[in-house]
């Protein structure tokens, strides 16, 4: 069976590296929102400048538009052996207008509240060389100082527990339709992403394998 994966998390959920463990270990295209809507910016398509004046604007890009976006992306080339899409569909309406494409497995990595707190707000960035560290998951006996190259220690702006919870909530809200739809349908499998990455991409690697060798 030909893969067509939706991946979901809330952000510090590990998405980014389990997309990226999927896209080098399975036949699948990996189309993120984000950087799908770069580069049809970057070709300054006619879509592109309607999604660059809705960015500009500060405005989230209207579902037509995305879902357009989308549907044309998929039909090239590069997508007719499998995709992993990534931030899409956002929405009920996004989900729907999809249908037909056939979606056969949604991997939603779910994550304990405390845990992605502690992986968020304890998230210090270096200065200098941008190495990442997490002063509670792996404490620092020096929490101001890069431990690579003595450069100085942040905390990125977004990373404080009240955006986070503002984001988590928002999030939440904004998936669950779109996940009690696919779990209707049966193609939606909770992982907890809490664990390892080992352990996650163990557990998304055995669905992925027991799907793609059923039969259409
Ligand atoms: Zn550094």
């Amino acid at each position: 069976m030909i893969l067509k994966i939706v991946i979901m998390g809330p952000a510090g959920s590990g998405k980014g590296t389990m997309s990226d463990l999927i896209k080098d270990n399975y036949p699948v295209k990996h189309i993120s929102s984000g950087s799908m809507f770069r580069d049809e910016i970057k070709q300054n398509t006619p879509l592109g400048q309607k999604v660059n004046s809705y960015l500009t604007q500060g405005i989230l890009v209207p579902d037509d538009v995305t879902i357009e976006l989308v549907r044309n992306r998929l039909s090239q080339e590069d997508c007719q052996n499998g995709y992993l899409l990534d931030g899409f569909p956002r929405s009920l309406v996004q989900a729907k207008a999809i249908e037909d494409l056939g979606i056969n497995v949604v991997i939603n990595l779910t994550i304990d509240e405390q845990l992605l707190v502690d992986r968020i707000v304890y998230r210090r960035l270096c200065e200098d060389c941008k190495t990442i560290y997490n002063i509670k998951l792996n404490p620092l006996k020096d929490e101001e100082h890069c431990e690579k190259c003595g450069g100085k220690l942040y905390q990125r702006s977004d990373d404080t527990y009240e955006k986070l919870m503002v984001r988590l909530e928002s999030y939440l809200e904004e998936t669950q339709p779109v996940i009690d739809y696919y779990r209707e349908k049966g193609i939606v499998y909770d992982v907890d992403a809490g664990q390892s990455v080992e352990d996650v991409y163990k557990q998304i690697d055995e669905i992925l394998t027991k799907i793609m060798e059923e039969r259409i």
